[in-house]
Parts: structure tokens; sequence; C-alpha cells
């Protein structure tokens, strides 16, 4: 069931309740919010881009990025509200079905051509009739990662390294995936809990020729903060692991996710290694800059 019926937003938008009707410790919160909130960069074709398309929306509002995921665009209406759409992509949308969702957030939509489907960051996000020609020889996982998977979500082949899918979730789906099987689909292949988590780890504790963890998923840093930070705190008292590494296009997708704060969480578990998805030199914005700048390891 897709097209019109697409899943809706995460969450609900929930109204947010008058400043001066807060407590005194909220309003002080609130402003801090705000005040980082303002002070993260919106390049200027963006800017024009929110005005035209949400204009009830703040500049507070943009730059939070849970505002980001909660508004993402996920169904044929709202894509039709804001892409002059083709034929052929309409008729996509309509018929897709199961994992793979469309999904897109405000911010990466606003660096797409809306008026033209062949623009590349657009080809790459909204699916066509292309997607669903099947060649002989592709299979629903091209990397052959459920035959090395030795725990629900944890991908052992290679002797000293894994791949550990944290999530089901991204924060943009792109069309191209290799693990399309397995993302924006919580109901599918993979349930991703604790539970599950707990497992995995009890492998990596069980098996000290593994050094090197690759955090994958979907995407994990659209985990909440204290989530991401309780699972690194937990790889990092295993003694063999040496290299944490993390796999993520949130920095180009989601550039607002990358609080200071958030930042600051991750710099307690230094030395990380991020390896950032970028598509295309579109990406490359005000926004990306600064998300990008404040992985590095110095003082946040
Ligand atoms: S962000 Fe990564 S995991 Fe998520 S849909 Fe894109 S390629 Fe797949």
């Amino acid at each position: 069931m897709r097209g019109r019926e697409l899943k809706p937003p995460l969450r609900p938008a929930q109204p947010r309740p008058a400043l001066a009707s807060l407590p005194e410790t909220n309003k002080v919160t609130k402003l801090a919010q705000a005040r980082t909130a303002l002070r993260f960069p919106v390049n200027p074709d963006t800017r024009a881009f929110y005005r035209r398309f949400y204009p009830d929306t703040s500049t507070v509002e943009w730059n939070d990025w849970r505002w980001q995921m909660r508004s993402r665009i996920r169904s044929l209406d709202e894509l039709a509200r804001i892409f002059a759409l083709s034929a052929d992509e309409r008729a996509a949308v309509e018929r897709h079905e199961g994992a793979l969702p469309v999904g897109i957030t405000p911010y990466y939509a606003s660096l797409m051509g809306l008026d033209d489907p062949n623009e590349p960051l657009r080809r790459t996000h909204v699916m066509t009739g292309a997607e669903y020609i099947r060649s002989p020889g592709e299979a629903d996982d091209p990397l052959d990662e459920d035959h090395d998977t030795v725990v629900p979500g944890l991908v052992h082949r290679y002797p000293d390294r894994v791949l550990f899918l944290t999530t089901g979730t991204c924060s943009t789906y792109c069309r191209y995936c290799t693990r399309a099987r397995v993302v924006g689909n919580p109901g599918g292949e993979y349930q991703f809990s604790t539970r599950q988590w707990e497992k995995a780890l009890a492998y990596l504790e069980a098996h000290s020729e593994v050094r090197d963890v690759l955090l994958s998923g979907g995407d994990p840093l659209t985990l909440g903060d204290d989530k991401l930070d309780w699972l690194l705190t937990r790889l990092r008292a295993i003694k063999h692991i040496e290299f944490l590494r993390i796999g993520t296009k949130v920095p180009v997708v989601l550039p607002q996710r990358i609080t200071k704060d958030f930042a600051k969480m991750l710099k307690k578990h230094h030395p990380l290694w991020m390896s950032i998805h970028v598509t295309h030199p579109a990406e490359l914005t005000d926004e990306v800059t600064e998300s990008t700048s404040r992985w590095a390891a110095r003082p946040c």
C-alpha cells in the first residue's frame, strides 16, 4: 500500500506551548536551544526554499533535526506539493510497497531540482519506473551480507572486523541502497532493539580476534544521543576492539543533527572514524561545512 497512503511522518508535529506559559527552567532551555539553532547556517537557496514551501516554519524549527525528521517528505501528496513530478515518477511512487519507502528531509529536498526529473540528487531519491526492472543476477542482498550474519544485525566476513547494523532507519532513503531490503521497514526483516544489540555485544566480547567495528544500518546517527552514547560506551569497554567506525549520510542530508552537544558526546569516544557518504558536489553546502567541521577532534 503506497502512493497516497504512504506512511505518515514518524510522529505528527505537536503544537508548541507558548514560551510565556512555560515554567522558568523550561524557558531558559528553550531560549538556549533557539540561540543554538539560530547560529547554524542556512544557505540562501535553502532559505528561499523553506520560505516558499514551509512559510510557517521558523529558522529555529528548520534547524532542529527532530523537526526535519518529523517533517520528512514521505507521501505522493507531499512530493507533488514540492516537485513537478513526471508521469514516470508519479506512477513509480504509487506502485511502491515494502521497504525503502520515499523519505527525504525538507533540507535535502531544498538542494534538489524541483522542475527537473534528471537532476542528480532527485534521481537518486525520487523513485522512477526503472527501479522495478529486475535484471538477471540481481539480488535482494547484493553484498551477500546475510550469508555472513552471525547474530541478527552483525556481519562477520573478514577475520578482524565486523559490520554492526544498529537501526533500520535513515533520515533520507537512497534509491540505490544496497540494503534496500532492510531499511525503512520497521516491521520487516530486521528488528533492531537493545536486546538484539546485546546479542551482538556478547558475540564481540567472545571473539577477541575482532579489532574493528563498523556501525551502520540504516544510519546510526538517527539514533538518539543517549542510545548511541550507550552503545559506544559498551563497545569501548571491550578491550580487544581498537577501531570504532560509523558509516553515515546524516551530516550531508540532515546536517542539523550534528548539534554541539552531540559532537561533544562523540568526542568522549574518540578516536572515532567517520565514513561520510557524499554523492554529489551539490551536497556540499554551508550547512555541511558546519556539520563536518564539528566532527573534527578539537574542542567543541
Ligand atoms: S543512507 Fe545509507 S543505508 Fe540509508 S538508504 Fe541511503 S544508502 Fe541506504
